[in-house]
């Protein structure tokens, strides 16, 4: 059974690195059936970034590599720009909160400037730590996070949050600082979701789920928007800690051949959802900001 026609094959949130696989990885993707990647930053240096230019050539890295897998390979690939929420962690006891804090806001300034050029299309990741913080570095996440949704709505443009596991009451949570931000919650989206979380009870945050076999089969009759990943770390030190990033074309072609009858539902992840979170049509891109 070969999928629909016309259908892309979007995995919402991977990592490559240039001292990992890199293009390799993509290229996996892509004789498995992958058409389009999401590729979030990261710190690619072993110190943390302590200060804006060191966060400008870390975005500058994401938008090489993913030049170079559109170049090598023809996939597809949309930077997610954004200070990792860690960073702050890490940073603080070497410079300082407050300076930490104001590296992290404007880092969030200039990828927002970048989703308004064109060269990003979603801040990412934001959000907090999964693991316990004291207090006052607990505050200054809180004052970055707004900052987050302030520069996306500046931008016009989603949030892909990074957090502990959600329930409901944490979706709500989220839905209620984007109402207050003037940002839609639809255009919140919680990455790296582990369980299935019922439309109802998500506040009309989206969620990005990890794109195991059994979680996938779970959710793929719910209506979107919702995506799928595999948060890829590319990073040669861990391997099988995340999903190889061949793993959504996969999930994809072996629902079509166990259940045909449901091939349709993977618009819903792949093109139905994008364009309703990100406004554009995943094949097309998004169109010139200016
Ligand atoms: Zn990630």
């Amino acid at each position: 059974m070969a999928l629909p026609r016309g259908l892309p094959v979007v995995d919402h949130h991977c990592h490559l690195s240039p001292t990992g696989e890199g293009v390799q990885a993509a290229r996996r993707f892509a004789a498995a059936g992958g058409t389009h990647l999401f590729l979030a930053t990261q710190n690619y240096a072993r110190a943390v970034p302590r200060s804006l230019s060191d966060y400008r050539s870390q975005f500058e890295t994401t938008e090489g590599l993913a030049r170079q897998v559109r170049a090598e390979t023809g996939v597809v690939v949309y930077p997610v720009l954004a200070p990792y929420p860690a960073d702050l962690v890490r940073a603080a006891p070497e410079i300082g909160i407050a300076a930490a804090v104001e590296v992290q806001r404007t880092a969030l300034d200039l990828a927002g400037r970048w989703v308004e050029e064109g060269r990003a299309v979603a801040l990412g990741e934001v959000g907090r730590p999964h693991f316990p913080v004291d207090a006052e570095v607990a505050a200054a996440v809180e004052e970055v996070l707004r900052h987050a949704f302030a520069v996306a709505r500046d931008a016009d443009c989603p949030l892909v949050v990074h957090s502990a596991d959600l329930d409901t009451a944490g979706y709500a949570e989220l839905a209620a600082r984007a109402s207050e931000a003037g940002v839609r919650p639809d255009r919140v989206v919680k990455h790296y979701a582990r369980q299935r979380i019922a439309p109802p009870d998500r506040s009309s945050v989206t969620p990005s789920y990890l794109a195991r076999r059994e979680l996938f089969r779970e959710v793929v009759s719910d209506r979107g928007p919702w995506f799928l990943e595999t948060d890829f770390l590319d990073d040669p030190a861990r391997p099988g800690a995340v999903l190889d990033l061949a793993t959504v074309p996969r999930r994809a072609a072996a629902l079509v051949a166990g259940a045909p009858d449901q091939a349709d539902r993977l618009w819903v992840p792949f093109s139905e959802s994008v364009e309703k979170v990100y406004g554009w049509n995943p094949v097309v891109g998004p169109e010139p900001r200016r």
